[in-house]
């Protein structure tokens, strides 16, 4: 861990290491300017499957409509949403920006894409036996091994609750294209017994990082997989990158494994963690870990510096400032019962009053979901078009203007605003220095 001294100072200062921090700080670094990175934890990746939702779903006169191709759905959004005040070549950029990232650092991913080569969403099956769209997926996701094969045996894990096969392939088998699927359900039997807990699906994932682990889950599986054309698992094929053990399992046991999305902890978001991570110090992005920043300091409409929480508050001059403090899971707004705060820059937050928390069905619209920051085209805060800080530029779930949850847009907004707010900051950085 670095230690905070006196002062620090770069081009770009970035608060935030959630998928939108380190995306922008990539790209900051990759214009060409010097890039800290400050962050008071690792953000929602603990928490993601790693697949990088782009649109799933928009909103029509009839309700919600399911999204093929997420780019020809774009003009149906609302004008203020993230992806239409950057436009689709700005969402385009950016996600040959990141899958060139995560090529870079051996994360196996893929993509589906149109007869005309545009993005197209996969549908993935869960755990709970749904099925969910996404984008940008990890290999070990891959659904097409499930639709295309006859037999199919899904896995589960004594002592792992939060899997049950059975209601998993009850599930599946209501889903479109896989009802005359023949399928079968097995329960290996439980490693690590010593745990006085249930088992998480990353307990096991660590314990297949290792080559006891592997051994286990390749005797259990052998005898059966070989029979089937595809096992169904959760997601617990190690928490490395690089298509270890999948590769080396799937080779053994001459068949294809793919990973259900589950509940947390995220696997395969703290994969994609490591991928991010290892790129920001391969390109010499400095890190402040553990570094909570409490206020700003404005001259006008200016902000010269940032400061941290404590006794004797340390100060982080920057020409820009780049805010991916996440929403109210990550940090970036504060919730209280009558209202919804963001306290660094103190900058508006559009959450009208009365703004109801809850609702009767868990997975439809959430008003709280949207609430955020509202900025102009350059990802500048703003109110009523007119920008309010003209060197921040904000990234990722802090801004307002779209239900990442409801739309499945979380991963894809935050690539995309932090791509382009790491190009708008480090051009402003350059400017400010006569560049
Ligand atoms: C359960 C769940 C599962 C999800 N799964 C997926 C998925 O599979 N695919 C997908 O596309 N989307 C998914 N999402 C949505 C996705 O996680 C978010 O939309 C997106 O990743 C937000 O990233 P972010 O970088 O903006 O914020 P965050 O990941 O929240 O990061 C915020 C960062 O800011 C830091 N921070 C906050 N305040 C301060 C401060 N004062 N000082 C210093 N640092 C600070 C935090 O420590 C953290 O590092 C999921 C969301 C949830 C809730």
């Amino acid at each position: 861990m670095t230690q905070l001294c006196k002062h620090f100072s770069s081009d770009v200062l970035i608060i935030g290491s959630g998928i939108a921090g380190l995306t922008a700080a990539i790209s900051a670094r990759q214009s060409g300017v010097s890039v800290i990175l400050v962050s008071k934890g690792a953000g929602t990746y603990a928490i993601s499957s790693g697949c990088i939702d782009l649109l799933g779903y928009v909103a029509n006169k009839n309700g919600t409509e399911a999204v093929e191709a997420p780019l020809s759905a774009l003009p149906l959004l609302p004008k203020d949403h993230p992806y239409s005040l950057l436009g689709k070549d700005a969402v385009l950029q950016a996600i040959s920006f990141f899958s060139d990232i995560l090529e870079r650092q051996k994360a196996p991913y893929t993509a589906g894409k149109t007869e005309e080569g545009a993005p197209k969403n996969t549908l993935l099956p869960t755990i709970l036996g749904t099925v969910k769209p996404s984008y940008l997926i990890p290999k070990t996701h891959d659904s097409t091994p499930l639709f295309n094969g006859k037999k199919i045996l899904v896995a589960g894990v004594s002592g792992l609750r939060d899997m049950s096969p059975k209601l998993c392939r009850d599930g599946l088998r209501r889903q479109a294209g896989l009802g005359d699927k023949e399928m079968d359900t097995v329960l290996l039997p439980a490693p690590l017994n010593g745990l006085h807990r249930s088992l998480s699906t990353l307990d096991l994932a660590r314990f297949v990082d290792t080559k006891e682990g592997e051994t286990w889950l390749e005797t259990s599986l052998g005898r059966l997989a070989p029979l089937y054309d595809c096992v169904l698992l959760p997601p617990i094929l190690g928490t490395k990158n690089g298509g270890e053990p999948a590769e080396r399992l799937e080779k053994r046991l001459g068949t294809r494994l793919l990973e259900l999305l589950s509940i947390p902890p995220g696997v395969g978001g703290i994969r994609l963690h490591k991928a991010l991570m290892q790129e920001a110090r391969d390109l010499g992005i400095r890190f402040l870990e553990n570094v909570d920043i409490s206020a700003a300091v404005l001259s006008g409409s200016t902000a010269t510096c940032v400061t941290t929480q404590g006794t004797s508050p340390e100060r982080l001059l920057a020409s820009s400032f780049i805010l991916a403090t996440g929403g109210i899971l990550g940090g970036g707004l504060t919730s209280y019962p009558d209202r919804i705060e963001e306290k660094i820059f103190r900058l508006p937050v559009d959450a009208p009053s009365g703004l109801s928390r809850t609702n009767a069905h868990i997975f439809d619209q959430h008003p709280v979901q949207s609430v955020g920051v509202r900025v102009d085209a350059h990802l500048r805060p703003a109110e009523k078009d007119t920008c309010l800080l003209n060197n921040v530029f904000l990234a990722g779930r802090i801004l307002g203007g779209y239900d990442h949850g409801h739309e499945k847009s979380g991963h894809g907004v935050a690539i995309t605003t932090g791509y382009m707010a790491g190009i708008f900051a480090a051009r402003h950085a350059k400017e400010s220095h006569g560049v």
